[in-house]
């Protein structure tokens, strides 16, 4: 059987494609993925979703997403792509289970936020620690938080959150910075900034508590422990766009899928939506949107193709 759509992910881009391709009759199928649902699954209140003036939990945004496209005859499988062929249309899709073909596909893979690895920030993903000072930074109103990385995007995270926490802890493992000068020296100038290197954070507090309460800091250089007190995490050590099995076949920059035009990737008859291609906004409404943006152009591919 060969399809019109398969959708790869499950996330806000992945279900608002579902929704559109679905009700324009394509009957899609959504190959859920390693993290069904995406990011949003990883937070808990969301309260920048249009259509919530009360916030919703991120897990719920997501499952009513999908019962919304699958209402329209979406059908989702709790599969995870492994390989796909896309030298030749209909395009062939491999997960660990099945194969199957499609004339168009949709990639809505998404990024995953880079974890410290830690045992206590995965218990308290969404409880006071964030990978997103834009989603949760309106949270911490005059709390004290930390931001871990030295890249752009922590600098411009610790200064987004001084517009809320009455002061953010700037932790990088080194003394260097790979972000520019120019967001580095804006971050120095900020008071409410305190800028603590050559450290990495060991632990969070307290997982028993369900909440973050502190910190446990260890110095790269001497070894030595410190711990600090603090309302709140944002890790912020780069974003792994998933796209390991489009390698060789879509074009990629530094991991990222590049868009021709729209959702058009450079493969005839696949489009791509969400994180896997945008590394600048990374919301659940712009992943909604750009998911029905590819939903409409593979709708519109086909009905050129005469389908
Ligand atoms: P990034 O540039 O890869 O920086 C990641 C930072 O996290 C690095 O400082 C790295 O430390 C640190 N890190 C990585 N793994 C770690 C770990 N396990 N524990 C502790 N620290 C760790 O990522 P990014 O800041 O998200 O930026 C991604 C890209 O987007 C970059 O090209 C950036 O320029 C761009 N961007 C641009 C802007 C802007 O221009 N306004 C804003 C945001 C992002 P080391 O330095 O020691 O490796």
């Amino acid at each position: 059987m060969v399809r019109d759509v398969i959708i790869l992910g499950s996330g806000c881009a992945g279900s608002t494609a579902a929704i559109y391709t679905a009700r324009a009759n394509l009957s899609p199928l959504v190959l859920e993925g390693r993290e069904p649902g995406g990011q949003l699954t990883l937070t808990t209140d969301v309260e920048n979703y249009p259509g919530f003036p009360d916030g919703v939990q991120g897990p719920e945004l997501v499952e009513l997403m999908r019962k919304q496209a699958e209402r329209f005859g979406a059908e989702y499988k709790t599969e995870t792509v492994v390989s796909v062929d896309l030298s030749n249309r209909p395009f062939a899709v491999r997960t660990e289970e099945n194969e199957y073909r499609s004339r168009t596909l949709i990639v809505a893979t998404g990024a995953s936020a880079r974890t410290l690895g830690l045992e206590s920030e995965r218990k308290l993903m969404g409880r006071g620690v964030s990978t997103c000072a834009t989603c949760d930074g309106a949270f911490f109103r005059n709390r004290e938080v930390a931001v871990v990385g030295g890249g752009d995007t922590a600098m411009e995270e610790a200064i987004f959150l001084t517009r809320f926490a009455s002061k953010v802890l700037l932790i990088h493992r080194r003394g260097q910075f790979r972000a520019s000068k120019i967001l580095v020296d804006r971050a120095r100038k900020n008071p409410k900034i305190e800028f603590v290197l050559d450290t990495v954070v060991a632990d969070i507090f307290d997982p028993e508590k369900n909440e973050v309460r502190g910190v446990l800091l260890r110095n790269t250089k001497d070894g030595t422990e410190t711990t600090r007190n603090l309302d709140g995490v944002f890790v912020a050590i780069g974003h792994d766009p998933n796209t390991k099995v489009f390698e060789g076949q879509i074009e990629l920059d530094d991991g990222y899928i590049v868009l021709h035009g729209w959702a058009r990737t450079s493969v005839e008859g696949v489009f791509a939506a969400g994180d896997v291609h945008d590394k600048v906004y990374r919301q659940a409404v712009t992943a909604a949107g750009t998911g029905c943006r590819a939903a409409i152009q593979a709708e519109r591919f086909l009905e050129a193709e005469g389908r």
